[in-house]
Formats: structure tokens, C-alpha cells, sequence
């Protein structure tokens, strides 16, 4: 996981460094601020809970890999195509887990933290509240090992995963042909800035993670043409008081 870890800094940088010239919103005031408060989040979610859940994953994973338990080990086939297939899997679920976080109201309290950013960027990518943090490694916690997933297959969808999340939620002003482009297969800035549009219809499409057929199959896609116009965040949670730290941690109990 270190590996992640560190392709997932080098993303950040780059990608903060390109929205820098070429943000694709240019009014922006006060990114500094902004950035700080989604970091100070994001490095408390490491420091709360990067020690404990990732071993309990990790003993997840050992127990089901010792015990020949999940999905996977009952499909034969090469390496590869186990690893395509969990790949797959897993990204199915966090489509399905995404979903969840939007329709049942328990999760929304904690996901919607991620929606009140006004000001959508790669920092944004980060901003999770703990609660969210701790009940989605409880979910992973029993879904790796029904899966049958591998620590190696994880570090693969991880790996792909965290630089894909910092791209699509990124104020680099992607073209339009390449977004279309790209997101016949991937989530883009454009795909997912859609999702954190104001309005509910908008907010409530394009859940996907990594591959973007997930909401074409399970008819929740949905496209704009002016995404210049989007308002992003809440409109119950529009203060300024819910951008800062102490706010974010207290939106799930508002
Ligand atoms: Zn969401
Ligand atoms: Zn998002």
C-alpha cells in the first residue's frame, strides 16, 4: 500500500499543479483556504483511521485467501483474467456502496460533507468525513473477503483508483471532445462535476468510481452540456461556517 500511497501524492501534485494554469473555473478566491480545510480533513481521516482499518482489511483478506473463501476462487481461469474480474467486482461495488450513500439516510449525513464543497477541486477528492471513512472500511471489511479479492488485485484497483478520483473531481480544464472521449470509459471532471451539482436530480446520477458504464447500464448517467454553469455544493448547506474544519466534522449532525 505504500506504493498507492505514493503514486497517490505524485497524482495530487501534478494535478493541483495543472488546475493551477489551467483551472477550468476561473473565479476562484480563495483556493488556498479552501485546499487547507479539505487537507487538514483528509490528513485526519489518515491519521484516525490508516492504522487500524487497513489491518483489519489485511486480515480479511489473509483469512479468505487461507481459506480458499469468495467469489473469485470459484472461477478458474489465468491470473489475469482473475484480475480483470476483480477489478470489475470491486468496482461494481463501489458503485453499489456510492449509491447506498445517497439513498440511505444514515450514510447521506456523512457522505454529504463530500457535496457541501462549494468550490469542487482536486482537494475535493479528499474530503471525506471520518464517519464515512470508518463505515465504508466496515463495508470493505466484509466485502473483500466475499469477493475473494487478493492484496494484490486491492493494490491494483487502488492504485488506478486514487489518481482517477483526484482527475475527475480536478478544476483542469479538460476539453470537452477528450472528456467525451474518455468517459465512454472513465469517470471525468465533467461526468462527475455533474454529481456535485445543487440540484437533486443531478446530485442523485453518476455515482461511478472508475468505469463510467456502471450508470449507463444502471440507467442513473446523466450529462450536461453547460457544466461552466453547475453550482456545486448543498443548498441547505451553503454557509461558510460548513467549510471549515470544525464544520465539516459537524455536518452529519446538523
Ligand atoms: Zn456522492
Ligand atoms: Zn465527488
Amino acid at each position: 500500500m505504500r506504493a498507492v500511497l505514493l503514486i497517490s501524492i505524485a497524482s495530487f501534485v501534478v494535478i493541483y499543479w495543472l488546475e493551477s494554469i489551467f483551472p477550468y473555473f476561473t473565479s476562484r478566491h480563495d483556493r488556498v483556504r479552501h485546499g487547507v480545510s479539505n487537507i487538514a480533513l483528509g490528513g485526519l481521516n489518515g491519521v484516525v483511521s490508516g492504522f487500524l482499518f487497513p489491518i483489519m482489511i489485511l486480515n480479511g483478506i489473509e483469512w479468505a485467501q487461507t481459506n480458499s473463501f469468495g467469489l473469485l476462487h470459484f472461477i478458474s481461469g489465468p491470473p489475469f483474467i482473475k484480475a480483470i474480474l476483480a477489478f470489475v467486482f470491486f468496482d461494481l461495488w463501489m458503485y453499489l456502496w456510492h449509491r447506498a450513500n445517497h439513498r440511505v439516510k444514515f450514510l447521506w449525513r456523512f457522505h454529504r460533507t463530500h457535496h457541501t464543497d462549494c468550490e469542487m477541486d482536486t482537494t475535493t477528492a479528499i474530503r471525506f468525513h471520518p464517519g464515512e471513512i470508518a463505515l465504508s472500511f466496515l463495508a470493505r471489511f466484509a466485502v473483500i473477503p466475499l469477493l475473494g479479492i487478493s492484496y494484490l488485485y486491492l493494490v491494483i484497483y487502488e492504485a488506478c483508483l486514487q489518481p482517477i478520483i483526484l482527475f475527475h473531481h480536478s478544476n483542469v480544464a479538460f476539453p470537452e471532445r477528450w472528456d467525451r472521449i474518455f468517459r465512454a470509459c472513465i469517470v471525468t471532471p465533467n461526468m462527475h462535476r455533474v454529481h456535485h451539482s445543487q440540484e437533486g436530480p443531478e446530485f442523485n446520477s453518476n455515482y461511478s468510481s472508475v468505469f463510467s458504464f456502471w450508470d449507463r447500464i444502471f440507467a442513473t448517467f446523466k450529462r450536461r452540456e453547460d457544466t461552466h454553469k453547475i453550482i456545486f455544493g448543498l443548498k441547505i448547506l451553503q454557509d461558510t461556517k460548513w467549510q471549515g474544519l470544525k464544520g465539516m466534522l459537524i455536518t452529519p449532525f446538523k
